[in-house]
């Protein structure tokens, strides 16, 4: 069997170990200590944002970033309906409904034009949303400009999940810092890894020492444990944040790596009409591109569907999947209110990821452009002969 390839995985740097051996030798096994603190402080460098806080996951930071908003039961959050579960659960946590909102063709993010539609309408139905929670998918920035021109004109908060965008840029800006807050993840298939974790980052400095009081039970200042309201257990440990310390320092390194490896894909695979990819709309949009995804159409491919690619890579041992399915066609969702024209429902049907981990080889990427071009040669070969046959025929 050939060598196993995986979608995205964890890509080690080299001196992670050097910090992890530091919280040993510290005894700093704890949440909190010193490689938290310069995790943070690196992070909040990076991304040119005053104040971070480091968690035990992205889905943490999203919890607590609506905690602070003051979602609570019956209230309703706006969110994209293309991305993973982890963007919604949150809300459902509080027990809150999500609005759902379809994708732009364009970026496959957020649609303004649906947001705005929604927003209207649940102001209509006797409830403004109290929070947009704008995803930017596979590092693709949404059209942010747009989405904070709304969000600013009917006054409501927007927080960034950024999960999987970290690096990512719009106008030169780091996307996670558009919003009042930003959300990272550190989970083993992002850009880069804690093993688990995630983080919270805002210019506000209330919300971040806010999020982090939240964030270690919500202890009072006292010498004995009192506590007047529900706290979490969310901080990160000072073993995973020297892990993210030795990352941060191959972060640029990954994301030249995966820029290069969509482009690697893009130039060997646009000679098919029927594969388009989730690419920049404009200069505007600059995209980690954490993973490559591609539109499959069988019109124009000689019949050849996204699963047909997929079952196919899975023959070779490579990794593919098709793209999020969306929270409006998910059985724990599919009753909350969606607003769109279901165009994450195509996206959904004929979306596939490639495997785009920035360990991989152009050997490893060659073999995967391989299967994709074997199958699409045959079918196009088979589709001109039907075509002849056709001609003949009439002939
Ligand atoms: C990974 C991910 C999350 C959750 O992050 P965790 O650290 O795994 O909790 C949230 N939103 C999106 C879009 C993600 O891809």
């Amino acid at each position: 069997m050939n060598k196993k390839i995986w979608l995205a995985s964890p890509h080690m740097g080299g001196s992670e170990q050097k910090y992890v051996k530091e919280a040993f030798d510290t005894n700093w096994i704890a949440p909190l200590g010193p490689n938290v603190d310069a995790f943070e402080k690196g992070l909040a460098m990076y991304n040119k944002v005053d104040h971070v806080a480091a968690l035990s996951a992205g889905t943490a930071a999203l919890h607590l970033a609506l905690i602070m908003l003051g979602v609570e039961a019956d209230d309703e959050v706006i969110v994209s309906s293309f991305t993973f579960t982890a963007s919604v659960n949150p809300i459902a946590y509080l027990g809150a409904t999500p609005i759902l909102i379809d994708s732009e063709p364009d970026t496959w993010n957020m649609c303004p034009k649906q947001l705005e539609i929604a927003i209207l309408d649940r102001i209509s139905k006797g409830k403004k949303p109290k929070a947009i929670i704008l995803v930017h998918l596979y590092g693709m920035p949404a059209k942010i400009d747009l989405i904070m021109t709304i969000a600013a004109r009917y006054k409501i908060p927007v927080i960034e999940d950024a999960a999987e965008a970290l690096g990512s840029r719009f106008r030169g800006k780091p996307v996670g810092t558009f919003g009042l807050m930003g959300v990272f993840s550190f989970n083993g298939n992002k850009i880069i890894t804690t093993s688990g974790g995630g983080a919270l980052v805002s210019n506000d400095e209330w919300l971040i020492s806010r999020s982090r009081f939240l964030a270690t039970q919500a202890r009072e200042c006292a010498p004995h444990y009192e506590h007047e309201v529900i706290g979490y257990n969310y901080r990160m440990s000072n073993v995973c944040a020297g892990i993210g310390r030795g990352q941060l320092e191959v972060l640029d390194d990954h994301i030249k790596r995966h820029r290069e490896i969509f482009n690697y894909y893009k130039s060997k695979l646009s000679i098919f009409n029927g594969i388009t990819f989730q690419q920049e709309s404009d200069v505007d949009h600059y995209s980690n591109h954490w993973l490559t995804c591609i539109l499959v159409n069988p019109e124009k491919c000689g019949k050849v569907t996204r699963d047909q690619i997929r079952i196919a890579m899975e023959g070779e041992n490579i990794e593919c999947r098709p793209l999020w399915k969306p929270m409006h066609l998910q059985p724990v969702y599919c009753d909350k209110p969606f607003y769109g024209t279901r165009v994450s429902d195509h996206l959904f049907e004929h979306g596939l990821c490639l495997p785009s981990g920035s360990n991989l080889s152009n050997e490893d990427l060659d073999r995967v452009i391989g299967v994709i071009k074997k199958i699409m040669s045959k079918a196009l070969v088979k589709e001109a002969e039907n075509i002849e046959e056709l001609v003949s025929y009439h002939i």
